[in-house]
């Protein structure tokens, strides 16, 4: 029989003692501790730098982390690669690091992506968390993460390691005024050498990824009092620098002057001599249905939009709503083209498809 029932359950005791000793720091207490339950974090790769940062994002009860990582474990990770093991070697680093994360805390709902980051797939995923983390070692992927980011208004945090050096940063993109990384980071670091081929110490990699946690948990407590600036690290001289940055005022990813969204409706749009009406949805969505005279665009190839488009054509843009389409045609206007939101999206018009028969 069990015991009878004396105040809190099992479950909130384990709970209240395993965040104590964070939760009595007055600088987080109960609330700061629900807030962090509520957080959801996306982690792009799942290398040396996420090996600390999930670790402390897992011990301190974010409520959800979602780990993204086609590459798999080589033994030559495992200099710095502390969440893997010899057993690990040719398993996807996004799995192997769920299951290890997930013996950690069962408090946190872990999700593994086994794909690349890339501008397909990220816009959705970065719209749906609330801060990411960058753990890449691509430089394309830094520029993916800050492209979404910048599009969807969402906050992350980009860590580079090479050698004993590394970089850190808090870019708080929901706020208009915050630098982006390209203001700051025209073309490729370090000439694009990388890890394997130039060497890295992994104290330096776990020294970042730890500065990373914590800028991570200090953004989602409410706390911006780090945010936007470069803190770079010298492992060799054990020396640490703090740089403010500033938004360039000609980054193409930035605008003071945001106007008001044109919205149009499909009726109105045959009224129209010319425009192009682009569907951003996924490939699946768009191979199930899609509207009529529309073309199908991942919204990443709205980065390179020059190539492809002329600023006096009229775009006319669409998504399921019209929650990813804003985003797009903000940012086409803020680069000078004529752009415009389909009102409601492909929901609206679906009873218009042109469906795929089965
Ligand atoms: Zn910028």
């Amino acid at each position: 029989m069990d015991k009878p029932y004396l105040g809190q359950s099992c479950l909130e005791q384990g709970y209240l003692a395993r965040y104590l000793a964070q939760q009595i720091l007055p600088e987080i207490g109960k609330i700061g501790q629900d807030k962090l339950m509520a957080s959801k974090v996306l982690v792009v790769g799942c290398g040396g730098l996420a090996a600390s940062a999930l670790t402390y994002l897992t011990a301190a009860g974010v409520g959800e982390l979602t780990l993204i990582d086609d590459d798999v474990v080589e033994l030559g990770n495992l200099n710095r690669q502390i969440l893997f093991t010899e057993a690990d070697v040719g398993q996807n680093k996004a799995e192997s690091a769920k299951l290890r994360l997930s013996q950690q805390n069962q408090h946190v709902k872990i999700n593994a992506i086994t794909q690349k980051f890339n501008l397909a797939n990220g816009l959705s995923l970065v719209n749906c968390h609330d801060l990411v983390l960058d753990c890449s070692d691509a430089y394309s992927s830094k520029l993916a993460i800050n492209y979404c980011c910048s599009l969807t208004r969402k906050p992350w945090v980009y860590a580079s390691v090479l050698g004993w050096d590394g970089q850190a940063a808090l870019l708080t993109l929901h706020n208009r005024h915050a630098p982006c990384y390209k203001c700051w980071q025209e073309s490729a670091p370090h000439g694009l050498r990388n890890c394997e081929a130039n060497g890295v110490l992994g104290a330096a990699v776990s020294t970042v990824g730890s500065h990373q946690a914590g800028l991570a948990l200090q953004y989602l407590l409410g706390y911006l009092h780090n945010a936007n600036c470069l803190w770079v690290f010298d492992l060799w001289a054990m020396e640490q620098k703090k740089f403010q940055l500033s938004k360039r005022h000609n980054c193409k990813f930035h605008s003071d002057k945001l106007e008001n969204l044109p919205f149009c409706s499909y009726e109105e749009l045959r009224l129209w001599d010319e425009y192009i009406l682009l569907d951003i949805r996924s490939g699946d969505e768009w191979d199930i249905g899609h509207l009529p005279q529309a073309r199908h665009v991942s919204p990443g190839i709205l980065m390179e939009v020059e190539k492809y488009y002329k600023t006096t054509q009229n775009l006319v843009i669409y998504c399921n709503q019209n929650t990813l389409s804003q985003l797009v045609v903000e940012n086409l206007r803020n680069l000078g083209y004529r752009a415009f939101v389909l009102d409601g999206g492909y929901q609206a018009y679906a009873h218009l498809a042109v469906r795929k028969l089965d």
